[in-house]
């Protein structure tokens, strides 16, 4: 199975509102949390403990829907500058692989001669992370997460792999639709996240998927510098 998902422009309404109140929504949310973790380590307050963290794990939660949901906003800044992908993931592996590690799961990279790109390194970052934690919770028993990069008919791969149980295909022409979730505490912000940061790159998302397992890839159509 195979399938592009192109759905960008129900993404620019979201976008542009998440720009303008997802800063104001933060902020009272900051403030919000520092109060309840400062009168939550108050002795007084002790025997409602649980209730403190349950609180702040709520607002981190919202804080998080957020940044997510700002991410997906047309006109973010964006920095680009020359990089190598291999070396992003390279940098973001101790940290994958420990995540992976409290799972039970293993990530391997097969990482090729590839040119550098022009890339924001930040959101490259937020791709990978977004699309290994897909993995991660797709695979039911312990599993294998391949992360490759390579030359692919001239253009830039990357690509996230894992053996996990694969996605339907009434699921499939989902993908990409903000808020869309099969998982009980899934925000289904992060696949919309990852194309909108594809499509400020000029790459595309495909996804190969089946039984065995699911495959994302990511195509930069970004050419080499050629010198
Ligand atoms: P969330 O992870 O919060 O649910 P996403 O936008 O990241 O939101 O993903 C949306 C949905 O796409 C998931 O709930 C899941 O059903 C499906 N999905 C994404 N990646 C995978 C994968 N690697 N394997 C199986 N299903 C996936
Ligand atoms: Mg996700």
């Amino acid at each position: 199975l195979e399938n592009e998902i192109g759905r960008l422009d129900r993404l620019n309404i979201v976008g542009e509102m998440a720009a303008s109140i997802g800063h104001e929504i933060r902020n009272p949310l900051t403030t919000v949390r520092g109060y309840l973790q400062m009168f939550g380590m108050k002795d007084k307050y002790a025997e409602h403990k649980e209730q403190f963290s349950t609180m702040i794990e709520e607002l981190d939660r919202a804080n998080l829907i957020i940044t997510e949901f700002l991410s997906l906003a047309k006109n973010k800044a964006v920095n680009f500058q020359h990089a190598n992908l291999n070396e992003i993931i390279h940098t973001l592996l101790p940290l994958l692989q420990a995540d992976a590690l409290h799972r039970g799961n293993e990530i391997k990279i097969e990482l090729g001669n590839i040119p550098e790109l022009d890339l924001d390194k930040k959101e490259i970052r937020q791709l990978l992370m977004n699309l290994v934690r897909n993995a991660e919770e797709a695979m039911l028993s312990k599993g294998t997460i391949v992360i490759k990069t390579g030359l692919d008919e001239g253009q830039v791969s990357l690509s996230v792999q894992d053996s996990g149980r694969g996605i339907p295909k009434d699921i499939l022409d989902k993908l990409g639709t903000p808020f869309f979730t099969t998982k009980d505490t899934g925000t289904g912000l992060g696949l919309p996240v990852c194309y909108r940061i594809a499509e400020r790159h000029n790459a595309k998302i495909k996804v190969k998927t089946g039984v065995n397992g699911t495959t994302f890839f990511v195509k930069f159509n970004n050419p080499a510098h050629e010198e």
